[in-house]
């Protein structure tokens, strides 16, 4: 079977990597001189990429849907995800509509609706383009009102959506996997550190989870899976709060805070992803340890000899070159105590803020 993928990044060298001992050939769409250029084809064309592929999957959300549409391949995950985590407001509509919880919101055209929009939703907000933004790129967090016309000014014109401030404890995420045949899979909550909008540490799984938490999340999981017949990984943003979760966002693919799962978990997110996409069954996402970690190499390699010396960590290079704010690679640690992971994340303190 040959899977073509949409993007040349590191999620679309980590899906070949998973998927080539299942005896599956990758080509990608983008440059050659890219993380994927030496793990497939790299076509230049929509058309070269739909004549090598059986099936057809991409990296990221911001892919163009009339892409899609008119491909006669099958392309996974469909259309209505795509189209749906594309885009923050359809996002919240969703969650709206399945009853799962999310901040307030209003979509934002010019200064007047975001002055309608905090006398409504109140202060702190934060404003966030409506499309495209990633790692925080593209949000303003507004505090007062006299910021109201740099905030606007900030998203240059574009379509934006103004949330209401969740006061969370933590962040968490949950991955997800479902099959063409409507088999599903969860992975556990995860915990998420962020340091300037960028994800830096994920500790999997999120410790002190009461049952009853890990199940709503599923359910809000399993009504989105359902709701947009996804087929592949699905990946949940949520904030904990005091009055439980609260959604903020979601992506139709494998996720920065499942990379753990390479080593932690039973099946990885990317080798399920592959199955889920090529009509395999989907493998078990139980952890691997009682403890596992991902630390994120960003901005310049450093001393990634530190984790090669560790007998519990697994360094994964994504073949870029060291820019500021770039993901470059991730180190996973598995750990059999709490002492042990905390011990090693220390080791790591280098690659962390
Ligand atoms: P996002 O791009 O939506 O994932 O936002 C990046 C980060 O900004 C999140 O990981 C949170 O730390 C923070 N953030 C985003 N939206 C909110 C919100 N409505 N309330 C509080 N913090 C938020």
């Amino acid at each position: 079977m040959n899977i073509g993928i949409i993007g040349d990044g590191q999620l679309g060298r980590m899906l070949a990597l998973a998927g080539y001992p299942l005896n599956i050939n990758f080509g990608f769409l983008g440059d050659k001189n890219s993380p994927c250029g030496h793990l497939g084809t790299v076509f230049e064309t929509l058309d070269e990429l739909q004549a090598f592929a059986d099936v057809i999957t991409y990296e990221s959300e911001n892919t163009n849907v009339d892409w899609i549409k008119n491909l006669t391949t099958d392309v996974y995950p469909k259309q209505k995800s795509l189209f749906t985590t594309q885009h923050r407001g359809r996002e919240k509509a969703m969650f709206e509509q399945l009853n799962i919880p999310c901040a307030p919101y209003k979509i934002i055209n010019c200064e007047a609706d975001l002055q309608a929009a905090i006398d409504k939703i109140g202060l702190p907000a934060i404003l966030k383009t409506t499309t495209e933004g990633y790692d925080g790129k593209g949000q303003y967090l507004i505090k007062s009102d006299n910021q109201i016309a740099e905030a606007w000014a900030s998203m240059n014109g574009a379509e934006s959506i103004l949330e209401g401030f969740v006061n969370f404890k933590r962040e968490l995420s949950l991955i997800a996997v479902r099959g063409i045949d409507n088999d599903h899979k969860y992975y556990p909550l995860v915990e998420n550190t962020h340091h300037n909008g960028i994800l830096r540490l994920t500790t999997a799984p999120a410790q002190n989870i009461d049952p009853a938490v890990q199940q709503t999340a599923e359910r809000y999981m399993q009504t989105l899976l359902d709701e947009m017949s996804h087929v592949g990984v699905l990946a949940i943003e949520l904030f904990e709060t005091d009055n439980g979760l609260v959604a903020n966002e979601m992506a139709p693919r494998v996720h920065n805070s499942g990379h753990w799962s390479m080593e932690g978990a039973n099946t990885s997110q990317f080798e399920n992803h592959v199955r889920a996409i090529a009509g395999l069954p989907l493998g078990d996402t139980t952890p691997t340890h009682e403890f596992c970690a991902m630390v994120n190499i960003i901005g310049q390699l450093g001393d990634v000899n530190t984790a090669l010396n560790m007998p519990n960590a697994h360094l994964h290079l994504y073949d870029k070159a060291p820019r500021k704010d770039r993901k470059l690679g991730h180190i996973n640690i598995t750990a059999n105590s709490q002492d042990e992971m905390d011990s090693s994340i220390k080791q790591l303190k280098g690659f962390l803020p």
